[in-house]
């Protein structure tokens, strides 16, 4: 059963990713640790569970994570010789779950786990931001980091710990340092995480995660274990959406198609309403089949008013168009039993299927791809949705006016 109100999960929990569980399992056997591992693959497909759960098996009592008595450390007082007699000695490659260490880990106080994630803000709410955003994870087991462009992990969030690298850890043998979206840090931190790297028989494990390795320093990288996780199935987003999200079947399935393997992306569009906003985004298209360019304009900028928020929603528009188009091809060809993604619309698609041509869908998802490119680039999105859509139809808008730049451009 999902620990309901442990935001840290243990390695043998983590969503269908045999690849890198299974590694990370294998390390946590052999007991041996590298200064430091690295994390990789997309956003959202649960390297930051992955990168916790990995934390709290290297802080196990029965994984010796608590410092040996009489060895090369001190006991810790009071002598936890109690508690660790009675601590179930759990799998060899995992957090055993049940010991004091694992407790306090789960929750995210034990004084050997440091969690670093980005935030933004003003810095004289630096703290309160920082306590909130633990209390959420603690609180919502489907919590979502999400942040800002700008968000990073700030310089007074990790000065206090620069320091305590120079000193053995409070409880455990060793600390670990879990840093999400490692990429987001500045030079200097880098340089001093770096001397850390560098220790020999350092005390400290990094744990890294990144979507986009490319930003870390070649000197970081370099000296990271790399594991790399992929977009997660469909049937295991639609999975976790179904039974620890509790969303109903056909809406999983419909949030799962529109997820790219990332979990995340599924939450937050869960949130919404997925099939209003896929009719929303269907409804795009009537305007542009008419030649209605005005229309169509004012339809376009209703999505992007609200800034950088405004271009996530229109890339889902666009998706919504894609997973629409795939249906096409599905009932054209897939055969009756076939089952859609859209299956609440499946009379309609079934019906629009028989009288469109398989080269037409195609050519339509490659404009879609275009526009989608279009969008996460440097265009105006509007302007890229606009023409997008035009060519989509086939509409050239002869006569009539190109709609001026309606509004001054944000700041993307
Ligand atoms: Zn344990």
């Amino acid at each position: 059963m999902y620990p309901a109100r442990m935001p840290v999960v243990r390695l043998s929990e983590l969503l269908g990713r045999p690849g890198p569980a299974a590694f990370l399992r294998g390390v946590v056997a052999g007991g041996r640790y590298a200064n430091a591992y690295l994390l990789v693959g997309p956003a959202g497909v649960g390297k930051g569970t992955a990168a916790l759960a990995f934390a709290r098996a290297l802080l196990c009592d029965a994984r010796g994570g608590t410092k040996e008595q009489g060895g090369l450390f001190e006991a810790p007082d009071p002598p936890s010789a109690g508690t660790r007699a009675t601590a179930a000695p759990g799998p060899p490659d995992d957090a055993c779950g049940a010991c004091p260490s694992c407790l306090k880990a789960a929750q995210l106080q034990h004084p050997d786990l440091r969690f670093l994630f980005p935030v933004s803000g003003e810095e004289k709410e630096l703290e309160t931001t920082v306590a909130e955003t633990l209390q959420s994870l603690r609180d919502d087991p489907l919590y979502v980091f999400s942040y800002e462009k700008a968000a990073s992990i700030r310089l007074s969030m990790t000065r206090e710990l620069l320091r305590e690298l120079g000193y053995r850890p409070f409880e455990a043998a060793r600390r670990v340092v879990v840093v999400r979206d490692a990429d987001r840090m500045r030079e200097d931190q880098y340089s001093a995480m770096l001397k850390s790297l560098e220790e020999p028989g350092a005390s400290t494990v990094w744990v890294l995660t990144t979507a986009r390795p490319a930003r870390l320093p070649a000197t970081i990288l370099s000296r990271c274990q790399r594991v790399r996780f992929g977009p997660l199935p469909e049937e295991v987003v639609a999975g976790f959406l179904r039974e620890r999200a509790g969303v109903p079947a056909k809406t999983a399935e419909l949030l799962a198609a529109l997820s790219s393997g990332s979990l995340t992306r599924a939450l937050v569009l869960r949130d919404g309403d997925p099939a209003d906003e896929r009719d929303a985004a269907l409804q795009l298209l009537g305007p542009a089949a008419r030649g209605e360019a005005a229309e169509l304009w004012r339809a376009v900028q209703g999505f992007t008013k609200f800034g950088r928020a405004g271009r996530e929603v229109l890339r889902r528009m666009i998706e919504f168009q894609e997973l629409w188009l795939r249906d096409l091809l599905r009932a054209r060809y897939g055969g009756a039993e076939v089952p859609l993604v859209n299956a609440d619309r499946a009379g309609v698609i079934r019906k629009e299927a028989a009288g469109i041509e398989a080269a037409e869908v195609r050519r339509r998802l490659m404009v879609l791809e275009e526009v989608l490119r279009a969008v996460e680039g440097n265009v105006t999105p509007e302007l890229a949705l606009f023409s997008g859509l035009s060519r989509l139809t086939r509409q050239r808008f002869k006569g009539a006016a190109w709609p001026p730049h309606p509004t001054p451009r944000w700041d993307y």
